[in-house]
């Protein structure tokens, strides 16, 4: 039976207000795990998801640039993110779970290794990659990014690295440098022809690329209504994660994790989350 932990913390603001609640049904289920760590109203004896050190944080990003973050007032929810993240791939490696969702307060994919904007601050997915090359030896790893935006934070971290497959769907040109690729996606698109785009980007390439694990960046702000509107249907992001899983399951011992990036409502969060989790938790 597949095992299936999920990475939450307690955070303000709209979009996430009905989690963890929402996953009522999943997270009763004895194959679904819930880590989670509340700052800063509860007890640190309630926290199950500890932070990442300093120290893993320098080995991505430079210790100016975490500087900087601390000024900004959103470090603790940013170093929540990225450790959730991090603990989910360790997690994965230990085999204490066999794929993972985690919730982010802050994204990923437009932190690189001295800039952060656009809601990122911190790379969880690259902090990740490189604490499990330092503790299991793991070497070589599959990103997809469909957040609705370039991921130029991702983009700049593993362009020069090949051991990582970055495909990142965006609107900006195809192009492809050292196992980075963009690849455009118009601006309408449809639930199928993006499906295929995946196939042809992605899932094929993984095939000859054999990464231990996969990271999904999944944003769901190329919704129709949402902030980077592409016409996709909600429907679209449950079918992916069908795709991803069993792209997972063929090529990489099963091993996702999935980081929420953008999207913005309230209402297609608790749509689109509990049906995503449980794809990942589902036989
Ligand atoms: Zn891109
Ligand atoms: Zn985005």
């Amino acid at each position: 039976m597949i095992r299936t932990g999920i990475f939450f913390y307690y955070q303000q603001g709209e979009r996430l207000r009905d989690f963890p609640r929402a996953l009522e049904g999943i997270l009763e289920r004895e194959n679904v795990f819930l880590y989670d760590a509340f700052y800063p109203l509860k007890a640190p004896s309630s926290f199950d998801l500890k932070p990442i050190s300093a120290e893993i944080l320098h080995q991505v990003h430079a210790p100016e640039m975490v500087e900087e973050v601390k000024r900004t007032g959103n470090y603790e929810g940013a170093l929540f993110s990225a450790s959730a993240t991090v603990r989910a791939a360790e997690k994965i490696w230990t085999q204490e779970i066999d794929n993972a969702f985690v919730f982010t307060g802050y994204g990923d994919h437009h932190a690189g290794t001295d800039f952060f904007g656009g809601g990122c601050y911190f790379n969880g997915a690259a902090l990740a990659m490189r604490e499990l090359r330092k503790t299991f030896g793991a070497k070589r790893f599959a990103i997809i990014d469909t957040d609705a935006h370039h991921g130029d934070g991702s983009w700049e971290i593993f362009e020069n690295n090949s051991d990582v497959l970055y495909v990142c769907f965006c609107p900006h040109p195809s192009s492809e440098k050292n196992n980075n690729i963009n690849i455009q996606v118009p601006p309408r698109a449809t639930d199928e022809g993006y499906l295929e785009l995946v196939r042809r980007g992605f899932s094929s390439r993984i095939e000859g690329f054999r990464p231990e694990a996969l990271f999904w960046n999944w944003g769901y702000d190329g919704t129709k209504g949402e902030y980077g509107d592409v016409g996709l249907t909600p429907d679209f992001h449950v079918l992916l994660a069908k795709e991803l899983k069993a792209a997972a399951e063929k090529i990489s011992q099963g091993r996702l994790i999935v980081v929420l990036c953008g999207g913005s409502r309230r209402d297609l969060a608790r749509a689109l989350i509990p049906r995503i989790t449980d794809v990942l938790a589902g036989e």
